[in-house]
């Protein structure tokens, strides 16, 4: 999708320190990390809600769970990890592609 910047890192468009990726999702570093280790999960096609999940789109996200939970600890975060969803502006989603924030490598405080 024009002018979304996941887009762009997906297509090569605008750097990204990539962690992983594959033909379904890409995963790297947040440019602006809240936590020792701050990631971004983005599938690679564009959409920006759960609202907007259909058959493929679940499958992929389920396999998504499966790859962080795998690679986690090869990330720095062995000793636990939070995953983060955000859904709309009251919740501070800046980004309208969907993406998961996986956040760890320290003790996390639990913040609304
Ligand atoms: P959200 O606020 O949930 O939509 O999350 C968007 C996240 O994307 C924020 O944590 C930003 O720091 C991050 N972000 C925005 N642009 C980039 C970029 N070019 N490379 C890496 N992370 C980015
Ligand atoms: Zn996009």
């Amino acid at each position: 999708m024009k002018d979304c910047v996941f887009c762009k890192i997906v297509a090569g468009e605008i750097p990204s320190a990539k962690v992983y990726e594959d033909g379904e999702i890409v995963v790297f570093k947040d440019i602006a990390p809240l936590a020792k280790v701050h990631l971004l999960c983005v599938p690679k096609e564009h959409y920006a809600r759960l609202s907007e999940l259909n058959g493929e789109r679940k499958r992929v996200l389920a396999d998504a769970a499966e790859k962080i939970a795998s690679l986690a600890p090869s990330w720095g975060l062995g000793e636990g990890y939070r995953l983060v969803v955000n859904q709309g502006e009251s919740a501070g989603q800046t980004v309208p592609h969907l993406h998961i924030h996986i956040l760890g490598g320290e003790t996390l405080g639990w913040e609304k």
